[in-house]
Parts: structure tokens; sequence; C-alpha cells
């Protein structure tokens, strides 16, 4: 994707940046609640213009990110992958460019140094690998770093591998090869990845989805993973996420997340969420509560 999507926030010492695969998707279906309508998103003003399509469509990116501490490189969510087979003909035969625009921070694939999946979805976990041309093999993408899967998370899909929206073809690309090579570690809901990066869990996405939160000089964010997907959540986090697999859990982990960074002065980076990626959750009023993107 173009160059010009990448895009950085400092946080303390930190930087975070986002590198976007699949830009400003919209889809004829309500896409992230099982029982939003058009109408309730025209009726959100502040989603408007750049969360939401005037006739009522959500917008959303597919996208990783990158956060430079003082000593590590940590790829958070590594994306959908190019060259894929995927569920979706949209998520299919992505062209390269996530490894270019890494590279356009200053950031080879060999200087990173821990891979970390909020969750085992196709979209959070493509660029954990690459194929090899010659071989036809999946090869690690960062062959100096530490990939990083939930303990919970990794024997869940052990058994599932199939959730019943995608096939399981990530499974067997993504991940199977890093195991087989000795480079997962398997992580409890709460690890902390380095000083300035750790885990806190928001299970029912996926059985074992953590997010992950950067704490560094007093400056404090947060990358949700797919707690949820779109804006929109922050006003009615208590509805059913459609691609939550145990949707009671989804709407426990969602409250429980709002309940915490509403007007909590930490910045909110949604996986999925459009430009601007990054903002506040702020309770505007009585019942209002929004996600002020920055800049906004
Ligand atoms: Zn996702």
């Amino acid at each position: 994707m173009a160059k010009e999507h990448v895009k950085s926030w400092k946080v303390g010492d930190c930087t975070v940046s986002r590198i976007v695969e699949v830009w400003d998707f919209q889809d004829d279906i309500n896409m992230t609640m099982t029982d939003a309508t058009a109408d309730e998103v025209i009726a959100l003003e502040w989603l408007h213009p750049h969360y939401a399509t005037p006739d009522g469509r959500q917008r959303m990116n597919f996208q990783g990110f990158v956060v430079q501490t003082p000593t590590k490189v940590v790829v958070v969510d590594s994306c959908i992958g190019a060259g894929r087979d995927r569920q979706f003909d949209v998520f299919t035969n992505l062209p390269e460019g996530f490894l270019e625009d890494l590279e356009s921070l200053g950031i080879s694939r060999h200087d990173v140094d821990i891979v970390m999946c909020t969750h085992l979805h196709f979209d959070h976990v493509g660029w954990n690998t690459y194929r090899d041309a010659e071989t036809g093999e999946y090869r690690p993408t960062f062959p100096n770093a530490r990939y990083l899967f939930g303990k919970t998370e990794f024997e869940a899909w052990k058994d599932i591998r199939n959730d019943g929206i995608h096939h399981p073809g990530h499974m067997i690309e993504c991940i199977d090869p890093i195991v087989a090579l000795g480079l997962a570690d398997l992580i409890e809901a709460d690890h902390v990845i380095c000083d300035e990066l750790y885990c806190e869990p928001s299970h029912g996405h996926t059985p074992g989805h953590v997010h992950v939160r950067i704490s560094s000089k007093g400056e404090e964010a947060v990358i949700t993973g797919d707690l949820m997907h779109h804006p929109m959540q922050c006003a009615m986090p208590e509805r059913d996420a459609t691609f939550d697999m145990d949707k009671d859990a989804g709407r426990a982990s969602r409250l429980r997340f709002i309940e915490k960074y509403t007007d909590s002065g930490v910045l909110v980076i949604g996986a999925h969420f459009a430009e601007p990626t990054a903002g506040h959750i702020r309770l505007h009023g009585e019942g209002d509560r929004r996600f002020d993107g920055l800049g906004l």
C-alpha cells in the first residue's frame, strides 16, 4: 500500500507507526455489528466523514503496527500478507508493499526483535511469513524475532483451525512454520513484552485475544486489536460484534475497555480504524460517548 498511508505517533520515547494493506474498505453489509443499521451510522454525526459514508456504510482499514522503543523493534499484528489466497477477494493476492513501508521508517525486516500477535486471525498474522518464490515454502519474514502468541489463543486454534468465518490457510502458512522453527513463545495474557509494552487480556473476539499497552515517560497508548473494529462501537460497546467468536465474552471485554479508557487521556489506536486511526474515547455528555480522532 502506498507510503502516504504510513503514519507515526510519539508515545514518550516510543514511536508507533501504522502500515496499511487495505485502505478505506467499505462494504454493503454492516460489518462490525450484527444488528446495526445504516440509519444508526448516519445518525452518529461525529462518524462523518472519516469513519462512515453518507449512506451509512462503515469505513475500515486493514493495517499493522510497528513500535520502536529505545531498545526494541516490535511489530504488533503483521496484517494480511501479499499474494495470499484468502476467504474474501479483497484480501486475496494483495500486492507487496508492507516491507517497503517498513523500510521507509528505517527498519529492515532483519531489525525486528519481537512480533506480537493480538490474536491469530488471518489479518493479524500475515507477514509473520513470506512465500519463498523458489521453493514455495513459507519462511519467517522477521528471522531475528521472537514471535509471541497467546498460550490460550494458540491452544484454541490448534483444535479449531476454522472459526466458521475464515478458512484456516493462514494457520498453515503464517503460524505453523514459525512454531516448527522454534521461533514462537507462548505467552500469558498479561505478558510484559519489553520495558514499555505489555499485554492486557480481552478475550471474546477470539479465545485468547489481548490488546497491547504502551507506557513511556508518562505518556500512554493502547493498540486495541480486534476487541472493537470501528469507532461506532465506542458509542455502543454493549452490542453484539459480528466477528466475536464468543459474543458475551467479547461484549464484556469491550465494556471493560471502554470503562477503563474513556476520558483516561490514553491514546487509543484502533487496529481497524480508518484515518484518523488514533484518538481518544471521551464522554461528551450523558450517553454521548465518542471516539475523537486526532486532529478532528
Ligand atoms: Zn482484524
